[in-house]
């Protein structure tokens, strides 16, 4: 590690230190490192396969029967076959299980993760908001109850929600899609309640976790950015390290509690 990085590193643990409410938003680039592409950016799926229309939930919305064929009968994006086969494949690196011992620590106080994978509630971290669902789930579109999918690949549609008729679709957030209101008020409460926020691997574009940033700085609170490369943050930010998501939380880690 370069010398400046190096400094601003003993920057960052003086700060988690000296706060007693510490939390971590996790992005897509949390996930590389477990072989699981992001959408943007130079070895996003996007660069591969095209940036897709953001329409998905108005189209589930338009037509939820021929929504579920299309699922059914493959013929959705390429480029989300991409990612759920290596989804599927995927298991949690060193950086996840070093999250969930910050949080057996009490260093850190709760996470929010973009990520869809499931890698964070299988490291074992347990004050988790999933704020763009579970590829493991389902949920009503009336109520926000979520239920387990049990097999991977699906064959019929989801029957109506059993608590409220609600339609039933995957967890996992549309493009278009609001976020349940439920899971949105914890990520704000979660937010309001933090002095030090450590971003990691998300490029802070996508809304609306992305707004609670900035609101975020308005109220005073220090921002870290960990990110291999620049990010919108980077106004904000307090301390920024260029640096993967795993290298960073195995230093970190080494660092806080020798
Ligand atoms: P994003 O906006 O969170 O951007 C990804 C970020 O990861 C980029 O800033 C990139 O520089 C950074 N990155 C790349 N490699 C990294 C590494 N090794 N360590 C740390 N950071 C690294 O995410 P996106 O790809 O634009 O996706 C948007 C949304 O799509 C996500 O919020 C999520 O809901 C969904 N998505 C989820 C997964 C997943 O569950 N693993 C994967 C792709 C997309
Ligand atoms: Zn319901």
């Amino acid at each position: 590690m370069e010398k400046f990085q190096k400094n601003n590193l003993k920057k960052i643990i003086e700060l988690l230190n000296s706060s007693d409410n510490n939390i971590i938003v996790l992005g897509a680039g949390m996930s590389v490192e477990s072989g699981i592409p992001t959408f943007r950016g130079e070895n996003g799926l996007w660069k591969k396969y095209g940036t897709p229309k953001m329409d998905s939930y108005k189209k589930f919305l338009n037509n939820p029967e021929e929504w579920w064929n299309n699922e059914i009968n493959m013929k959705m994006d390429k480029y989300i076959y991409e990612l759920r086969h290596k989804i599927n494949v995927a298991k949690p690196h060193d950086g996840h299980f070093i999250i969930s011992k910050l949080e057996k620590l009490g260093i850190i106080k709760g996470v929010i993760t973009q990520n869809i994978d499931n890698l964070d509630h299988k490291a074992g971290i347990k004050n988790l908001i999933e704020i763009h669902g579970n590829r493991t789930k389902f949920r009503c579109i009336e109520c926000e109850k979520t239920f387990d999918r049990n097999e991977i690949i699906i064959k019929k549609p989801p029957k109506n929600c059993l608590n409220c008729n609600g339609i039933v679709k995957f967890d996992t957030v549309m493009f278009g899609e609001p976020i349940p209101k439920t899971k949105l008020d914890k990520a704000k409460q979660l937010f309001n309640q933090s002095k030090v926020i450590l971003a990691i691997g998300t490029s802070a574009t996508v809304r609306p976790i992305s707004g609670l940033f900035w609101i975020a700085e308005k109220e005073g609170k220090k921002i870290i950015d960990i990110n291999p490369n620049e990010t919108n943050l980077k106004e904000i930010s307090t301390h920024n390290l260029k640096i993967n998501a795993k290298r960073f939380l195995e230093i970190l880690e080494k660092e806080i509690t020798k």
